[in-house]
């Protein structure tokens, strides 16, 4: 980590009016990003690009997979680009206004996207009980909240995680298979509900799969999946 990352958040609480990616001064019209910093990150422009490159990674992995049936989501993930100090700002230093802010942007663009489709539940991604108590939060519940609000579905904590999964930054593909095997649990009986799966980054599209099939399991109906970046895989 290197000392400006350190920095960043002790500078975002004693100046909150520099943005979170570039600490330039925000203006009154900016919250937590610059409006030259938004614009950099990589968003995905044309109609469908991102559901095609989410369900075609998911195919590349889980050949004739039925458990997911549609995906959006806002930006493309680069290593080391802004996004990425955007996602770490939300994820590791606590701002989680910024991750609700960042929900509403993809509500918008579920809106867009996904004109028509109906969604009895929003449910979030689980964190482990240990780690919500680390971080303070879910990013991915506080993400499911800002969708709420613009697309009008409740959010339900459908699933929890049953034990704790390594992060799976260090697996290779079968090894996070293996990782997130059984990773969760849903209590509640399903009816066919469409549900509407969200996270912060999509990768291989592992976790979400291994989710999805919980939520199937407990009888969920049409699982669509959507995510604020989606990093190469
Ligand atoms: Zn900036």
């Amino acid at each position: 980590m290197t000392l400006e990352r350190l920095l960043r958040p002790i500078l975002h609480f004693a100046y909150p009016n520099v943005c979170v990616v570039c600490q330039s001064l925000l203006t009154r019209n900016e919250t937590y990003v610059c409006a030259a910093c938004q614009n950099d990150f990589d968003a995905f422009l044309l109609p469908n690009e991102s559901a095609e490159k989410m369900m075609a990674t998911l195919e590349a992995h889980f050949p004739k997979q039925t458990v997911i049936s549609d995906a959006v989501a806002l930006y493309n993930f680069h290593k080391q680009g802004k996004l990425q100090a955007l996602i770490h700002a939300f994820k590791y230093e606590g701002l989680s206004r910024l991750a609700l802010e960042q929900g509403r942007r993809l509500g918008e663009a579920i809106l867009r996207e996904k004109r028509g489709a109906r969604f009895d539940f929003i449910a979030p991604m689980p964190l482990h009980p240990i780690r919500k108590i680390e971080r303070g939060y879910n990013q991915a519940e506080r993400l499911a909240k800002g969708v709420s609000e613009v697309i009008g579905t409740p959010v339900r904590e459908l699933v929890r995680r049953a034990r704790y999964a390594k992060t799976q930054t260090s697996f290779d593909l079968a090894g996070r298979l293996q990782n997130v095997k059984n990773a969760f649990e849903c209590d509640e009986a399903l009816n066919g509900e469409s549900i509407l799966l969200i996270d912060d980054v999509f990768t291989t599209g592992s976790t979400m799969m291994e989710c999805a099939k919980t939520l199937k399991s407990a009888g969920a109906g049409r699982i669509t999946i959507a995510t604020l970046a989606v990093a190469a895989s």
